[in-house]
């Protein structure tokens, strides 16, 4: 049986905690033998400038809803009469930066919400929207058999889903992109 139960805490960082400056809840002392901690890991930037802060991430639920409801947001801006055209077709693009499992995922359960069920609410808006999926690598799905990789390219061409591979996203910055 372990004795300390705040092992690797000092009573300096608990009196911290105690302080207010960690409120994540009530705390309660469990005994154990053996502890397993699995506490998942965070979404990787891989250092990319602007993304922590402007990008939407897919890890949990509640990532789930938040990009569920920006998808929406963006529909609705697109339709009022007031949205020129270069802002609708910016506000209908949607970049999904990575073609791994997750990546590719996203994109086809995207395209199958916006074809199947906005297409019902928003039917002129549907042939404006673009959904392309990024990868520095030069074939996505690259940690499966190569195959694979290619049905799914060959599948999402015949969906109108672009992936353009060996592109590296550099920044990402809040806003509709600049005009030049
Ligand atoms: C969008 C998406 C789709 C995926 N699809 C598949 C798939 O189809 N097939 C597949 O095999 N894998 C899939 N994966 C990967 C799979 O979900 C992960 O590999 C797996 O969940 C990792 O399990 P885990 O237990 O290590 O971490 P997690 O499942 O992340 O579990 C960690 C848990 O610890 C909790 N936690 C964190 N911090 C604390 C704390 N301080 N105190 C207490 N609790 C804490 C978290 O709330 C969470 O419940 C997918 C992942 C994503 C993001």
């Amino acid at each position: 049986m372990a004795k300390d139960r705040c092992a690797g805490e000092s009573s300096g960082k608990i009196e911290s905690h105690k302080r207010g400056l960690r409120q994540e809840g009530k705390r309660w002392e469990v005994a154990y033998d053996k502890l397993v901690v699995a506490v998942g890991c965070y979404s990787q930037t891989f250092g990319t400038k602007g993304v922590k802060e402007n990008a939407f991430f897919l890890n949990d639920v509640g990532d789930a809803r938040r990009i569920r409801t920006r998808v929406l947001e963006c529909f609705e801006i697109a339709s009022l009469p007031s949205t020129s055209d270069r802002v609708r077709q910016q506000l209908l693009h949607f970049a999904i930066v990575g073609g791994g499992p997750t990546g590719m995922e996203s994109a086809a359960e995207l395209s199958d919400l916006i074809r199947e069920d906005l297409k019902k609410l928003y039917p002129t808006l549907v042939p404006m929207v673009k959904i392309t999926v990024f990868d520095v690598a030069p074939q996505v799905l690259s940690m499966f058999d190569d195959k694979l990789g290619k049905y799914a390219m060959e599948t999402f061409r015949r969906e109108g889903i672009e992936v353009r591979t060996s592109h590296h996203v550099e920044e990402l910055r809040p806003d509709l992109p600049r005009s030049k």
